[in-house]
């Protein structure tokens, strides 16, 4: 969102994400600064008085604002074509900041039954403790979406493509949903960056990321940021200056390194993921694969329409129960057996007993995660590596 005289007015997707939000200090720096720094002093007793009551802009503290979080506060909004930014020390306090800032006792929300496992727990066990009720649908059920739709529903909480089986959701439908409530659309954007997907374009109200994700891209830091209009961002903004759950300088500098080579990054990946998939697909002890880059992925066309490609995450069902699954990931080599994703190495985790270890058999069996599924997050390493470290795992069966 910039002004005409601004020289990143009309700048594509790749400018700004080298570019955006970046102010020099008077030392003339080429690459961002980081500002450690706690507080800000003031030159006059006046001025310190115009700047704690809001009179004249700038920092006062940083837990209000730094300059290094707000160029990436400033890029990622840039490249989300959002009008503003707020950063937030994870992906979860992302979300629970739109919540403290929006909701209220007696509000309802509703939400995808295939998000982040925990963010059906803030749902769950925190906000309900203060009388907000959350009513989760099936991901792709838009009957169910309307039907669960009330006067007193504030949100509908979204993620697509969805972890771990990649269903793919309508965006727009839903923002359609929304037109006539006074609900706001929240999706989560961290499996497709704004590199592949922008929500706000399709209707959406706010995004939401897990900066951990793809937007650090190389498994460093911790990290979140929410974005939408200036007006809402302006209430989450109040409830993190008063809570404090803010993002870090250092975290927001190696974030600003992440998101200046996000577009190549994400793409690689879902190169190497679609090929990836495509070979799983023709090996005889896999039972079936779930990427929407497969042309038998019933939400293809969707993703094909919505998405610029199909994003790294992956899962396929070998032939067998548990036993087998585990020998499968135990017998590869390279991949790193961990639940973190959209990092350059490529990842491996049998969903079923670790990040959704706590659903009950009932609601595993609804959300689809069943004991011989394996979730990969492709990586950038060699495809011919990966697919043989995968063979390596299949011919343990
Ligand atoms: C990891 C993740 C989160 C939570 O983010 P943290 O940075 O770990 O707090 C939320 N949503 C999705 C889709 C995620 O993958």
């Amino acid at each position: 969102m910039f002004e005409p005289d601004d020289p990143l007015f009309n700048a594509h997707l790749d400018t700004l994400a080298v570019r955006a939000g970046q102010v020099r200090s008077h030392e003339g720096e080429h690459s961002e600064a980081i500002y450690t720094t706690s507080s800000y002093v003031f030159d006059t007793a006046a001025a310190a008085a115009a700047r704690f009551s809001g009179e004249h802009p700038g920092n006062v503290y940083s837990r209000y604002t730094n300059p290094t979080v707000r160029t990436f506060e400033e890029r990622i909004a840039a490249l989300e074509g959002a009008e503003a930014a707020v950063a937030t020390s994870s992906g979860m306090a992302a979300i629970l900041s739109i919540c403290m800032a929006l909701l209220q006792s007696g509000d309802h929300i509703v939400c995808s039954r295939s998000v982040f496992g925990t963010t059906t727990v803030i749902f769950n066990k925190f906000l309900k403790k203060f009388g907000v009720e959350t009513t989760f649908v099936a991901a792709t059920d838009y009957t169910a979406w309307e039907a669960a739709i009330g006067d007193n529903t504030k949100l509908l909480f979204v993620e697509t493509p969805s972890n771990p089986l990649c269903d793919v959701i309508d965006i727009g439908r839903l923002a359609k949903l929304v037109e006539h409530h006074s609900a706001q659309l929240v999706v989560d954007n961290c499996f497709c960056t704004p590199a592949l997907q922008r929500p706000l374009e399709l209707g959406a109200d706010i995004v939401i990321h897990s900066a951990t994700k793809y937007l650090d891209g190389q498994g460093r830091c911790v990290g979140g940021v929410v974005v939408g209009k200036r007006d809402t961002m302006a209430e989450v903004i109040g409830f993190l200056r008063s809570a404090g759950p803010t993002m870090s300088p250092f975290n927001a500098w190696v974030f600003l390194k992440g998101l200046e080579t996000l577009r190549l990054r994400v793409e690689a990946h879902s190169k190497n993921a679609l090929e990836l998939a495509e070979w799983l697909d023709q090996q005889p002890q896999v039972e079936k694969v779930f990427y929407a880059g497969l042309k038998s992925h019933p939400g293809h066309a969707l993703a094909a329409q919505q998405q610029s490609a199909f994003g790294g995450v992956l899962s396929f069902k070998v032939k067998g129960q548990r036993e087998q699954a585990w020998q499968v990931i135990d017998a590869t080599r390279i991949m790193s057996l961990t639940a973190n994703l959209g990092d350059t190495k490529t990842t491996i985790v049998h969903p079923a007993t670790t990040t959704h270890g706590r659903l009950s058999q009932q609601e595993k069996i609804e959300a689809g995660i069943s004991d011989n599924l394996i979730r990969v997050a492709v990586g950038l390493e060699d495809i011919r590596d990966l697919k043989a470290d995968l063979a390596r795992g299949l011919s343990a069966l």
